[in-house]
């Protein structure tokens, strides 16, 4: 299935969480979700009292993170399938192969407000890679990387307001921002301890191990 290019604040409804997904606008008050946090449509409150199956619980899971991230069915199934094929635990890896990606990396250093924004910015070749341009949105980096801002989009005023924005967010142990040159390094490979979102990944095992 394609990605999806409908209302992104409908999919927060959805998983009955914030998943951050339109930048800004998701600390203030004009959230979807803050207003109205129960599942869109037309019986979406009626859904609040329907419980969920175990496949239910499991799909939900899924799909949240699949979310979060931004991914296709199909390519989140071949990174479970990559994560399973690794050394350690299915489910730490499946969420950092995720973390990994150039797009992620971007928006958690902190050079786009959302991780759409990112994907956006890295596809029309913004981004150099230990100095080459790279403009593939699920690139993984590897520690020891350097993800460098080019010079002529500098003093684009979204990417000062985001840097500055970042703040609040702040930048995971992983990753180093030079905010002033317009950089960051990749110091080690997250680990579970780095994703702080509320995930339950053995649901996601679980639910592909049917
Ligand atoms: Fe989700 Fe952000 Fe929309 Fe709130 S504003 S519902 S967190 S995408």
């Amino acid at each position: 299935m394609a990605r999806y290019t409908g209302p992104r604040c409908r999919l927060c409804r959805r998983e009955g969480m914030k998943l951050f997904l339109k930048g800004e606008r998701c600390y203030t008050d004009k959230c979807a979700f803050e207003r109205r946090s129960y599942p869109p449509g037309q019986h979406g409150q009626a859904q609040l009292r329907v419980k969920l199956s175990d496949y239910g619980i499991r799909l939900r899971e899924k799909q949240k993170v699949k979310r979060i991230y931004g991914v296709s069915e199909k390519q989140f199934r071949r990174y479970f399938e990559r994560a399973t094929r690794m050394k350690g635990q299915a489910g730490h890896n499946l969420l950092q192969l995720l973390e990994r990606r150039l797009d992620n990396v971007v928006y958690r250093l902190g050079f786009a407000a959302s991780r759409s924004q990112a994907r956006q910015m890295v596809a029309h070749g913004w981004f150099k890679v230990n100095g080459r341009t790279v403009d593939i949105p699920s690139y993984l980096v590897d520690p020891g990387e350097v993800i460098e801002l080019k010079e002529k989009y500098r003093n684009n005023p979204q990417i000062q307001e985001n840097l500055e924005a970042v703040v609040r967010r702040g930048v995971p142990q992983w990753l180093e921002l030079d905010a002033e040159n317009f950089r960051g390094t990749v110091k080690a490979l997250p680990t579970r301890e780095d994703i702080t979102m509320p995930i339950q990944e053995s649901l996601i095992v679980e639910f592909y191990s049917r």
